[in-house]
Order: C-alpha cells, then sequence, then structure tokens
C-alpha cells in the first residue's frame, strides 16, 4: 500500500535539490559521465560551486586544509557547538549523481529553508562536504573526514597516486593550505554534537518495501582477505581425477563454503569478487589459486564468530583436498553503531510524516565511519532505485529527495543539544 503523506511539503525545493544534483553532476573529469576524484580540478570547481550554495543558503563557507568544504550556520548566538551535517562529493570512476552529492545538497536545502524562516536554534550547525570518501585516487581513504576527528596520520601526505603525485602536491595544487599536522584540522572536544549524514540506501531494501526513508542502526565493520590455495600442476589429460590436488577446484568449494555460511546467518554477506589461476592454460591443472574474500556485518562478534567458522571450513577443505591455504588480512575496519538518541529522533522524525519507520543497517562504508571517534552518529537512507549505485544508472525520485529534506528539518528543529543520552 503506498505511504501516505510522502510528498514534501516544498516541491519547488526538492525539485531544487534535484537540479543542483544535475549541476554538480557536470563537474566531471570524463565528459560522457562522472567521474570527480580526491582533489582534482574538477574537485575544486565542485567545492567551490558547494561553497557558493552554502552562502546562498545563509551559511559561512570554507575549504579546510584537507579540501574538505566546511559551512557554518550559527545558532541564537555565535560559537555555540555545532551539530555536524554532510557527505562527500568525490565519486567512484563512472558514478551515479547522488551518492555522497545528494547529502551534501540537501542538508544545503534544509538549511536554507530554516534560514529563510528566520529559524536560529540552541546549537550551530555546519555542514561539510568531504572529498575523500571513495578513495579511489590515492591508497587511502576518509582523509576528510579522519582530519576533523583527529585521527588522520601525517604519513598520508606521501602518499602518491598512479602518476606519482603526492597528497601533499595534489593539495598545493588543489589550493587547500594543506597541512603538516592534521591534529590541528581536528574539531575540539565539546563543538561537535553529533554527526548526522542522508545518503542514498545503495541497496534494495526500501524500495522492496515501497519506503521512501529508513534509519540506519550501524555502519557495518568488514574485513577483506586473500586467500591463496597451494596444490599441485598435472596434465589435464594424464592424471586421473582421485589423484589430483587440484588448487582451483579447492578455492571453488571454499567459495561456495563461505557463501552457504553468509547465507545461513543474519546479518552476515560474504563475497569473492576476484580470483586467478596459476599457471592459468587450459590443459594444466591449477598448481596455484588466489581469491578475495570480503566479509561484513554490523555486528563485530558475529563477523568474528561467521569468520572463524569459514576458515575452519577452508582449512577442512584444503585438507581433504592434499592442499594447502593461506590467508592474509588486507583490511579491516570495525563497525559503527548509529548513536540510539539520534536515530530515536531520526526514527520519530520519519514518523512525523506519516511514514512507517524502518531500521536497517549500512553494507557500505562511509565518513561516520571516522566520525565516530569524535562524536555520535546516524544516517537516514533514501530509497534509490533498484539498489544500485556506483553506476550512471543510479536514480532517486524528486519527491523521495523532499521527503527525506523535510524529514532532516523536522530532525533539526527537535534536536536537543544537551547531551540526550539515552
Ligand atoms: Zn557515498
Amino acid at each position: 500500500m503506498p505511504q501516505p503523506a510522502t510528498r514534501s511539503h516544498d516541491d519547488n525545493a526538492a525539485a531544487l535539490v534535484m537540479s543542483r544534483l544535475d549541476a554538480l553532476a557536470r563537474f566531471s573529469t570524463d565528459p560522457d559521465g562522472l567521474t570527480r576524484l580526491y582533489l582534482t580540478p574538477e574537485h575544486r570547481a565542485a567545492a567551490d560551486q558547494v561553497a557558493a550554495w552554502m552562502r546562498e543558503a545563509g551559511l559561512a563557507a570554507r575549504i579546510d586544509g584537507v579540501g574538505n568544504v566546511i559551512g557554518r550556520y550559527e545558532g541564537a548566538r555565535p560559537g555555540l557547538p555545532a551539530l555536524l551535517l554532510g557527505s562527500h562529493i568525490d565519486t567512484v570512476r563512472n558514478a551515479g549523481k547522488y551518492d555522497g552529492c545528494f547529502g551534501v545538497i540537501a542538508a544545503i536545502a534544509a538549511i536554507s529553508r530554516l534560514d529563510a524562516a528566520g529559524i536560529r536554534l540552541n546549537f550551530a550547525i555546519e555542514i561539510i562536504a568531504f572529498g575523500d570518501e571513495e578513495g579511489v585516487r590515492f591508497p587511502v581513504t576518509l582523509s576528510g573526514s579522519r582530519a576533523l576527528a583527529g585521527t588522520l596520520d601525517p604519513a598520508v601526505l606521501d602518499a602518491t597516486d598512479e602518476n606519482g603525485v603526492s597528497l601533499r602536491a595534489a593539495l598545493a595544487q588543489f589550493g587547500s593550505p594543506g597541512f603538516e599536522d592534521p591534529k590541528r584540522l581536528a574539531y575540539r572536544p565539546g563543538q561537535a554534537l553529533g554527526y548526522c549524514e542522508l545518503h542514498i540506501e545503495q541497496g534494495p531494501v526500501l524500495e522492496a518495501e515501497d519506503l521512501p526513508v529508513g534509519v540506519v542502526t550501524a555502519i557495518a565493520g568488514a574485513a577483506r582477505h586473500s586467500v591463496e590455495v597451494t596444490g599441485v600442476a598435472g596434465h589435464s589429460g594424464t592424471v586421473p581425477m582421485a589423484l589430483r590436488h587440484d588448487a582451483l577446484c579447492a578455492a571453488s568449494e571454499m567459495i561456495l563454503a563461505a557463501e552457504r555460511i553468509a547465507r545461513d546467518t543474519e546479518e552476515l554477506v560474504a563475497t569473492t569478487g576476484m580470483i586467478a589461476a596459476r599457471p592459468g592454460a587450459v590443459n594444466v591443472i591449477a598448481a596455484g589459486a588466489k581469491f578475495s574474500l570480503d566479509i561484513r556485518s554490523a555486528s563485530d562478534a558475529i563477523r568474528a564468530q561467521a569468520t572463524r567458522d569459514i576458515f575452519a571450513e577452508f582449512a577442512a577443505i584444503a585438507a581433504r583436498r592434499g592442499t594447502t591455504v593461506d590467508i592474509g588480512k588486507t583490511y579491516e575496519a570495525a563497525a559503527a553503531p548509529c548513536a540510539r538518541h539520534l536515530t530515536d529522533a531520526l526514527e520519530a522524525s520519519v514518523a512525523r510524516h506519516g511514514i512507517r519507520p524502518r531500521r536497517l543497517p549500512s553494507g557500505a562504508g562511509h565518513d561516520g565511519l571516522a566520525m565516530i571517534a569524535l562524536c555520535p552518529i546516524a544516517m537516514l537512507f533514501v530509497r534509490c532505485k533498484g539498489g544500485i549505485s556506483h553506476n550512471p544508472a543510479e536514480s532517486i525520485t524528486t519527491a523521495d529527495a523532499g521527503v527525506a529534506v523535510d524529514v532532516l528539518v523536522d530532525f533539526l528543529r527537535h534536536f536537543d543539544p544537551e547531551p540526550a543520552k539515552g
């Protein structure tokens, strides 16, 4: 059944959000699509445009030493601690228009509405347009949010892109003052009341349940592994099946075992997206096989247990097939739970708009993973067509954009800056 009251109070504001997202998508390295990597000239142009829109909406805007655009909307008196809103304006290669940018443009629309109504709250609001969420250009990610949270390692300045350009040099080209001591970019304790991000869902749940928005419970923790199976090469015509130690067959069985365990575990996903066999010839039994394994869950405990189960199964499969298996962890990030008082408040705002509150985890990473070191975090997801993201086919409706802005405005108007510990 369609939800009642899912139309925005302000259709013009929703249309403006959509046209700005179209306009922002034109700042692209790729003339036929959208590619906007961290600290490129296109990123700078987009950052300047976002800063201009922030100023138009009544915020004081600046670009900080790591390329974040930060706009501040003072509260009832200057200098109050701030509730932080925002998302990222960098993209993957051949991206969609909504991942990241929506959260920035929608937040600007919300503040514009407060400003037009002459509303000043008993806290300040800052909108941040982060520049390095996707982590495509440099072998680092979340540089902007880590800097604001005070957890950025200065060694990232020496990271280089595929053309050998260092992050330090790229910051200079970007026109950012840069930094040697990232701690100086961080918020002071007590100055950040919380971080709330609007983002497209990047999954199919809200669409399947006919809901325009949903409240995020946690950003899933994730680990990536590189798994290497070693067997014995042999001639594909002469070695009988029973006498083989086929590394690729062992790897295949392991991948299916990981899939089975993930399917049987609530709130867990496991994915193999890469595999390679060696020597890699049509008539040679594989001596080696290497594959990736990405495991995610909103619960670190569930992920740890499932990882142990999967690796025990890998060892058993390897032994049974007379092969060996080596597992290396290449990346790990703990889950970032959203703060109860913020998710409850978002849920109340959703309910006040006549929408059934739906809580769901975020399987993808976001700047909240870094911001949680600074302050409590929350996220509101907006339905996206087919659950598709990181793809030019990414799509949201004007009506849903309007609902998300309405919910955000309502959330801001009800937000209690006194540490609402609950
Ligand atoms: Zn994103």
